[in-house]
């Protein structure tokens, strides 16, 4: 049986006031979610402030991104030691914003997904296509590469310590969510790809869906056999909305 998991993307957003708002309001509903594991994912700068207000409670957090360095003369970089020196639990790597934005390739991301893992941290590995990959039918194409970069380098079992989240670039940040039947084909090809090489990493496998996850359409997504979850972006800033997900999940 796997947990469900909702993380909250909080991207490049908020202020200390408004982060300690959210988590205020966050930390006052967290007690209605019942069997759903919350995470939120703060821009580095407020993981002190994260880790200040959440510590005790049942949510846990973690980062955006990390350095696949451990440490020394990488200006700008962040390394997994110190977001495990701020109680970090998850790091999102390859979300979309980063391979396009910030030329992320496939081969760097299972990179940064091996050093999170060896240094026990949580990966949640982003896969997705775009419009025009889904347009063309390379939606599995994709998927199934950004995917075989991470099994290649460090065996199918090391999704076994990871999540996956199947982020469909078209429906980030966009409003268009995929329809529950389209986000499940894709969930259940990548389970199925998972089992091809592991049965047990499979069953185990937690797969997220991201792209315009709100309340109303959460409790249909995650209703579907292989979506565990919700890795959400604009409707985790903004408390009531992001616990109505979890209450969705839980
Ligand atoms: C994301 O950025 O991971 C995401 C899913 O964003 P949104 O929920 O805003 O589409």
């Amino acid at each position: 049986m796997r947990q469900p998991l909702v993380a909250g993307n909080w991207k490049m957003n908020g202020s200390r006031a408004s982060v300690r708002e959210l988590l205020d309001g966050i930390k006052h509903g967290i007690a209605e979610v019942g069997g759903a594991e919350v995470v939120v994912c703060p821009p580095f700068v407020y993981l002190q402030e994260v880790q200040d207000q959440l510590a005790g409670t049942a949510i846990a957090w973690g980062a955006q991104n990390l350095s696949t360095e451990g440490s020394g003369a990488f200006t700008g970089e962040v390394a997994a030691s110190m977001l495990l020196d701020f109680g970090c639990k998850y790091v999102i790597v390859g979300h979309s914003e980063r391979r396009s934005y910030y030329g992320e390739d496939d081969a760097l991301v299972a990179r940064k997904y091996a050093v999170a893992r060896a240094m026990g941290l949580v990966p949640i590995l982003c896969v997705g296509e775009t419009l025009e990959e889904r347009e063309t039918g390379v939606t599995e194409e994709v998927v199934g590469r950004q995917m075989d970069a991470v099994i290649d380098l460090e065996g199918v079992e090391a999704l076994q310590d990871g999540v996956i989240a199947y982020e469909p670039v078209w429906a980030i940040g966009t409003g268009v969510t995929a329809s529950p039947e389209q986000a499940q084909e894709v969930h259940a090809y990548i389970r199925s790809r998972v089992a091809g090489k592991s049965t047990s990493a499979a069953e185990s496998l937690r797969i997220l869906y991201g792209g315009s996850m709100k309340a109303d359409n959460a409790r249909e997504l995650i209703g579907k056999p292989d979506i565990d979850g919700g890795l959400i972006g604009g409707a985790s800033l903004k408390a009531d909305d992001f616990l109505a997900i979890c209450r969705a999940a839980g």
